[in-house]
């Protein structure tokens, strides 16, 4: 079995691609197959070198690895679309000496004119033939006249193509409704993806196509030439679509939806990884957190679901912060570094030792590693003011005499070496308070939230002279008034 992902590099890996990447790599782990990756750069205009790195780092990071692409020699390249182009000629004369194929000379601006034609008469535009049977002197006078001809393919008249999707089942197309005959290669001899896409199948030996429900009405196309040809038909699987929350093709304005950014923010690899597999596809437990080993063991390609899956950013999330807290500490330590700094924080000097525990104090308070930005501080300011939720119980009578009381004992025998088991204790013991009366304001004075990581556990990361100072400077601000 071979497969293949045929990323266009028109711009970063969309979430959506992301995810056929994900399922060719699983079904190819399954069944031992070649994974190829094929970088379909025909469009000259929109294709970009930046962009095919990008989409190579971006597969690389999420753990996606090809056997063969254009790093990756495997003996059926080049890999690159724009390096075939030789190929594709070969092919395109053939179509044109077999009759399957003809010269269009039709302008843009005459098939402008038949397009608004059909949008008139409220019709799909199919291209009328006007070229179809052009004598040898029409021909040379468009020739003459300095016209560039495209290349059509000529779509055989009451032929039925039947696809026999994995996920999809039978899906069978009439040759009259797919929209004419269709233009291979334009007038500027780039060929189109519809025509090329199949020739490069069979010739990289691919046996499954896995990709996007979007090019289910390409099939019956790719198919047609590959009937012309002689070629291969490759077996197809469908991936139903992927969803905003409002049901609409997933775009931006539903949030991120590009591989890089999610990598910015501070997911992990692998929960992205596992989240993109298990769209449109559930265990039978219900399982959802599932290492690749647990995903190849348990998925099929006939398993897969074939109503539209919506992406659901909050789940997302929630599995990475899932990950974030089942990681090596010493790993997801350097994985959150840069986000701190980013913060604003410099903890180059600070003992690597300190570092860990205070990641393993917090990370369970992250979803996503950016997080710890706003958590950070508690540990790293001299003053970590308190937030609105903070502020306000800060204000309440009761935790004013806590306040009251931090001050007094911080003034009186507590030191660097005693204060993380005793500033509490003694607290207690004066005011008489307990409970949710004591603890609450205890963590808003000393760590400037309600809720957050573990005070008692909080309490010696964050050091003798910075609780003083947040002391001191509750008891300014809400006990002296
Ligand atoms: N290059 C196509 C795309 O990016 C993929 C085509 C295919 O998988 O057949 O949508």
């Amino acid at each position: 079995m071979r497969v293949r992902f045929a990323p266009s590099p028109t711009g970063f890996l969309h979430i959506g691609n992301a995810r056929t990447a994900v399922a060719n790599f699983i079904i190819a782990k399954k069944e031992n197959a070649s994974f190829i990756l094929r970088i379909e750069d025909t469009d000259m205009e929109r294709s970009t070198k930046e962009s095919e790195r990008s989409i190579l780092e971006d597969l690389r990071w999420m753990g996606i690895d090809w056997d063969e692409g254009p790093d990756r020699d495997g003996g059926h390249g080049p890999y690159r679309q724009s390096e075939r182009f030789d190929i594709y000629d070969a092919y395109t004369r053939k179509l044109l000496e077999s009759g399957n194929a003809y010269h269009c000379y039709c302008t843009v601006e005459e098939l402008d004119a038949m397009r608004k034609a059909c949008e008139a008469a409220e019709k799909p535009f199919v291209y009328p033939g006007k070229c179809r049977n052009l004598t040898a002197e029409q021909a040379k006078s468009f020739k003459d006249a300095g016209r560039r001809p495209t290349v059509r393919f000529r779509v055989p008249d009451g032929e039925i193509i039947t696809v026999r999707d994995h996920i999809k089942g039978t899906v069978v197309f009439g040759s009259e409704n797919i929209g004419g005959d269709f233009i291979i290669v334009r007038s500027d001899g780039t060929p189109i993806y519809n025509y090329i896409v199949i020739i490069d199948d069979a010739l990289m030996k691919v046996t499954h196509v896995i990709r996007g429900e979007d090019h289910l009405p390409n099939t019956p196309k790719q198919i047609l030439v590959a009937r012309a040809l002689d070629l291969p038909v490759p077996e197809y699987a469908h991936l139903a679509l992927v969803l905003g929350p409002d049901r609409s093709k997933l775009s931006k304005r539903h949030g991120i939806t590009s591989v890089e950014m999610y990598r910015k923010e501070g997911y992990l690899p692998e929960a992205l990884f596992n989240y993109l597999a298990m769209l449109g596809w559930a265990t039978e437990t219900g399982e959802e957190i599932l290492s690749l080993g647990e995903i190849v063991k348990q998925i099929e390609l006939s398993s897969l679901s074939r109503s539209a899956a919506v992406f659901d950013f909050q789940k997302l999330r929630w599995m990475n912060g899932n990950y974030i807290r089942g990681y090596d500490l010493s790993k997801i330590t350097d994985f959150f570094i840069p986000h701190i700094k980013d913060a604003g924080y410099d903890v180059d000097d600070m003992p690597r030792e300190r570092l860990e525990s205070v990641i393993s104090l917090v990370r369970g308070n992250c979803e996503i590693l950016s997080d710890i930005g706003k958590i950070i501080g508690i540990f790293l300011d001299d003053v970590f003011l308190p937030d609105e939720e903070a502020d306000g119980l800060l204000r309440e009578e009761d935790s004013k005499k806590i306040v009251e009381s931090a001050k007094k004992i911080a003034g009186s025998g507590l030191d660097a070496g005693n204060y993380s088991s005793e500033l509490i204790k003694r607290i207690k013991a004066d005011t008489s308070l307990g409970g949710k009366k004591l603890f609450l304001p205890a963590r808003a004075i000393i760590t400037g939230r309600l809720k957050g990581p573990e005070l008692d556990l909080s309490l010696p990361l964050i050091g003798f002279e910075r609780c003083m100072k947040r002391i001191d400077y509750c008891h300014e601000k809400y006990c002296r008034q």
